[in-house]
């Protein structure tokens, strides 16, 4: 370990060397001791409590302490990217039972690249002509009608074409030579065929299937589930329950599937990936958020959610005719939230105002977006009369903040002539 003594030593001998005074060169090499510049403060950014949960227009997740600590000492060095590229692929996929994994810019990038990857697998160097020439490749990609999502155009920027099914006759009759692989979105709320008839069927036929369980962690063993049940590709967020950088993501499964969507990633030229660049330090984050996150188990995240949601309604115990009440949504965000409901003709303010006047305060805070909606959120069945607060991403102590602050925007509105 090189001590300031030792290190003011060296100094002092290469600036004799150098004929320079020793301070030039301390302030040259010596790492700057001085309090970090808060650059959200320079440039006017407000902070936010995040009481909504691993929204992407919130910067989704906190990177836990060790994460942090991890990606901060990764800037210090240059690596070559394959090398590191190729090596985070294999532990990931080591620590998470696959064959083989992709550090991806975000889940988005998962889906293109692994779409990517099997329209392309075994044409050589195929990768630099999507999408110009997609439609050289297989190109169409079977998905439910009732999975057609906001993220599917991730699909589609690589030239695919979506071909919709409902049925399991129909998509039976759905597949060509053409078809490159079957899509599922597993947060999707409708749909008539399940997981298991989606893979036979396109596995009889030789087709690969790719599910997105973006924001399916936890429970964390989601992390191999869906490769353990035959899916050839599963994408993941880096930066929602994981914990890892918000631009981090996954892509699992399959060898010749994931080295044919590494054929179309950067840095490769030419390649649709070439813009979705994981710069060395998020692909260290990732890897850390991982080993962070399989140290925990279930019980603990959801414990940290519970009792945070818990204080908060005890804040808002003493509301007349306030409610509140904590429910897991079934697939994506799958982590107690608070829903608190009350009569407007007691307390006169709307949901959607209360998380106006939450949002306009100081410290400004976001409650989650299915608050006052009947949909805003996946599986968080709202209506326009409840006020949602998804806890989990909060920083320790905030949650009373949150606690305060809605307290005295509920008590402000009591009427007191109901
Ligand atoms: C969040 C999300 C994505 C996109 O994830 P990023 O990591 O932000 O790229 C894709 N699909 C689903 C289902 C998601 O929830």
């Amino acid at each position: 370990m090189t001590t300031r003594r030792t290190f003011l030593q060296r100094v002092a001998s290469a600036a004799a060397m150098l004929g320079v005074a020793p301070a030039e060169l301390v302030a040259a090499s010596e790492p700057s001791a001085a309090t970090p510049v808060d650059y959200y403060a320079k440039l006017g950014v407000p902070t936010i409590i995040n009481a909504a949960g691993t929204y992407t227009y919130l910067t989704a997740s906190l990177m836990p302490p060790e994460v942090q600590a991890a990606v901060s000492l990764a800037a210090k060095h240059s690596v070559r990217l394959r090398d590191l590229q190729i090596a985070a692929g294999a532990y990931i996929a080591r620590r998470l039972r696959c064959e083989a994994a992709l550090v991806s810019s975000g889940a988005a990038s998962a889906l293109s690249l692994g779409t990517a990857g099997c329209m392309t697998l075994g044409r050589a160097d195929g990768a630099s002509d999507i999408p110009a020439r997609a439609g050289t490749f297989r190109n169409e990609v079977l998905i439910q009608r009732a999975h057609r999502f906001s993220h599917d155009h991730a699909l589609e920027m690589c030239g695919a074409k979506l071909v919709e099914v409902e049925t399991i006759a129909d998509y039976e009759a759905a597949f060509t030579p053409r078809t490159a692989m079957a899509f599922y979105f597993n947060a999707a709320e409708g749909g008539r065929i399940d997981h298991a008839d989606w893979l036979r069927v396109a596995h009889a036929r030789g087709v690969p299937c790719f599910v997105d369980a973006a924001a399916d962690v936890p429970p964390i063993a989601n992390l191999w589930n869906y490769t353990a049940m035959g899916y050839d590709l599963v994408a993941f967020s880096g930066g929602k329950g994981i914990r890892g950088p918000q631009n981090a993501g996954l892509l699992l499964g399959r060898a010749d599937l994931v080295a044919a969507a590494a054929a179309n990633n950067n840095p490769n030229d030419r390649s649709v990936g070439r813009g979705m660049k994981v710069a060395k330090e998020q692909i260290v984050g990732m890897v850390a958020a991982l080993d962070w996150l399989l140290a925990r188990t279930d019980e603990q995240i959801a414990t940290e959610a519970h009792q945070r949601a818990d204080r908060i309604a005890s804040h808002l115990r003493r509301l007349p005719s306030l409610t509140t009440e904590i429910i897991v949504p079934a697939v994506a965000n799958h982590v107690p939230h608070l829903m608190i409901r009350y009569d407007q003709r007691r307390i006169g303010i709307t949901p959607a105002d209360v998380a106006a006047a939450l949002r306009a305060g100081k410290p400004s805070i976001e409650l989650n977006p299915a608050t006052g909606h009947a949909s805003g959120a996946a599986g968080l069945h709202s209506d326009e009369n409840t006020i949602v607060v998804g806890p989990w991403m909060m920083s320790p102590g905030e949650d009373v903040i949150v606690g305060q602050r809605l307290h005295a925007v509920l008590l402000g509105a009591l009427r007191t002539d109901g």
